[in-house]
């Protein structure tokens, strides 16, 4: 039987506490909140996740969304409705929106804790969440007073959805190719023309309106990116009591049949002269929509983890219940349960190190967010936006990379059974399969750590990330703990201070282009084994001796099988494009 999700709760706590959470809650926008009142929430979300979202996921994959092809509505299973109508009812949408806007005023840290539940919960529905909380983050920081006050409460409560409607057929990684055009109205108000693709949640038959903000050239505009502008573009129009009125146009032309999340609809959306509002400056669409870009790569990282604690959590179960072959030691006609196997061990000591390093990495960058928008000291909120930067494009590849490695591995100790649907893990591998893609594809993620966050501060971010990660690693040599796996992070941290200057020197752009994808593996591994020892660090101050010994085990692994790895990258990442053929000669 598939394992019932079980809300990690005691590796949360222990990872926000570890990242810094007493320094998130000393700041004065959350003095009203203490250490167990986000414990107490935690617990609280968890329950409604296992009991309320996570019964709804292998329904909402089997079925999944539909649409009429008569009136282009489109709809969810009914399992789906009411779970998402208890989470509107219960109040769990906007934990991290601001109270004046109806939010629950959580430090980011805090939901994105939550977030990850929901995403281990029910990934299809979790992306529902993330985009209208993207929403109002956008709209909070770009919005007028009159948009804020007609959309924003309605979108923290989750009463209304919000979606990001970028990509176009000639604009997916490159957005300057969007073709989308806005023609001025006499109200001040815009008609919105053109054809969307790939629209998460575009449509659907959750909530009674649906906030579309779309990307399109206003006319005279320039070409590329410089001329992009953001809309507001609601599915039904807004009265002047606040009410939902007229349907607007705006329309699903098609839902695309997918490898997995299959409870998220996935829209080709069609505009058709639809009215919308200008957000944010006429051709500044694309600096606005980075506020909910940014917001929606670290959820989606988070889907890596979410997806790689489920599927641990099942792998788990079923390693200790199936019974095969005899583990080294035992004699005789008895058959071990698989979990005895030091392969099938160390498959799962992948997964659980992952799970932890994700969580780490993750909780970290929302940790610099909380800095960089509450902190007193300007310079303290400035450090912390470069430090939330150079984390971000880490926090969204490596870790979806990770989920989709972490549930592959996880079918694989499932043997054949992961391979068929009833054991529940091939779905985690469908599903997780999607976020190394979507919210600019990791290739995308590299270039921008490597060129953005690295190269355009000649290195500075890492090297001040670095001072803070052999800190780590000092702090954990100085109780004279697992000697072996900090020499081991040593040598990381030391690799990863090469490679940085070899990205910073080398003026070759092809070069540097073609050692991205490696030096963010290799960052993400030196980055997340320094944050695993700061870990250590902490449990041996803070934590009982069964902890200690746990995330001492974890660390120890982590070295032994990941962090090993890193001087090898480090080589692949100087060997720049020479080892690359020209594309003429890949046949
Ligand atoms: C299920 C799903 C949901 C989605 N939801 C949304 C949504 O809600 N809103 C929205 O606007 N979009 C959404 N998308 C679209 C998604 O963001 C794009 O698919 C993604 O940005 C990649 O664009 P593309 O598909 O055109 O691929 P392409 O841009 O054609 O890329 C193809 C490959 O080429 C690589 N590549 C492209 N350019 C470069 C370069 N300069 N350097 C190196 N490598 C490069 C890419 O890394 C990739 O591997 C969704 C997509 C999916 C599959």
């Amino acid at each position: 039987m598939t394992a019932a999700y079980v809300p990690p709760l005691p590796a949360m706590g222990v990872a926000l506490r570890a990242v810094g959470l007493d320094q998130v809650l000393a700041l004065p926008a959350f003095a009203h909140l203490s250490a167990d009142d986000v414990d107490g929430v935690l617990e609280g979300f968890g329950r409604f996740a296992a009991d309320v979202i996570a019964p709804t996921d292998e329904i909402g994959d089997r079925e999944g969304a539909t649409r009429d092809p008569d009136t282009g509505d489109v709809h969810l299973p009914e399992v789906i409705r009411v779970a998402f109508k208890r989470w509107v009812a219960d109040g769990w949408s906007g934990l991290g929106a601001s109270s004046e806007h109806g939010g629950a005023g959580l430090p980011v840290v805090v939901a994105l804790a939550a977030e990850e539940m929901l995403a281990s919960a029910n990934m299809a529905l979790s992306l529902n969440a993330m985009l209208t909380q993207g929403a109002t983050e956008l709209l909070a920081r770009w919005g007028t007073e009159a948009q804020q006050r007609t959309y924003l409460a309605k979108l923290v409560s989750s009463e209304w959805t919000g979606t990001m409607n970028m990509t176009e057929p000639e604009a997916g990684s490159d957005l300057r190719g969007v073709r989308a055009r806005a023609v001025p109205r006499d109200d001040g108000r815009w008609e919105i023309s053109g054809t969307k693709i790939f629209i998460t949640w575009g449509e659907h038959d959750l909530a009674d309106n649906i906030v579309h903000f779309v990307l399109a050239r206003t006319p005279g505009a320039p070409e590329g990116s410089a001329g992009i502008s953001l809309f507001l573009v609601p599915r039904h129009m807004v009265d002047a009591d606040g009410s939902v009125g007229a349907r607007n146009r705006v329309s699903c032309a098609a839902i695309e049949r997918k490898l997995g999340i299959h409870a998220s609809p996935t829209c080709v959306m069609v505009f058709d002269r639809a009215v919308g509002e200008l957000v944010g400056s006429e051709c500044g669409g694309l600096a606005a929509m980075f506020t909910m870009m940014n917001a929606a790569r670290r959820s989606v990282g988070l889907e890596g983890l979410g997806i790689a604690e489920r599927a641990f959590q099942q792998a788990l179960q079923h390693a200790r219940e199936r019974l095969q072959g005899r583990a080294p030691g035992v004699t005789g006609e008895v058959s071990s349960p698989i979990i005895e196997h030091p392969d099938v061990r160390r498959n799962l000591m992948l997964i659980a190190t992952a799970v932890d390093a994700m969580r780490a990495l993750l909780y970290t960058t929302a940790t610099a967010a909380d800095l960089a928008r509450h902190h007193p000291d300007s310079d303290v909120r400035a450090a912390a936006a470069t430090r939330g930067d150079l984390l971000t494009p880490m926090a969204k590849a490596w870790s979806t990379d990770e989920g989709v490695r972490a549930s592959s591995i996880a079918l694989q100790v499932h043997g054949g059974m992961g391979y068929v649907e009833e054991s529940g893990v091939a779905q985690r591998l469908r599903d997780a399969r999607v976020a190394p893609i979507y919210e600019g594809t990791n290739g995308i993620q590299a270039i921008d750590l490597a060129s953005r966050k690295v190269r355009r501060d000649g290195g500075q971010g890492v090297q001040e990330l670095l001072a803070e990660l052999r800190g780590s690693a000092q702090a954990v040599e100085r109780v004279g703990m697992v000697p072996q796996a900090v020499a081991i992070l040593d040598r990381a941290l030391d690799a990863f201070d090469a490679a940085t200057r070899w990205l910073v020197d080398t003026t070759v752009e092809e070069d540097w282009l073609a050692a991205a994808s490696p030096y963010l593996d290799l960052a993400s591994l030196a980055t997340c084994g320094g944050l695993l020892a700061r870990q250590l660090a902490w449990v041996h101050e803070h934590g009982d001796p069964d902890a200690v010994a746990l995330v001492a085990a974890r660390f120890t692994f982590f070295a032994a099988e990941r962090l090993v790895q890193v001087p090898a990258l480090l080589e692949t990442v100087r060997s720049g494009a020479a080892r690359l053929p020209s594309s003429d000669a890949i046949v």
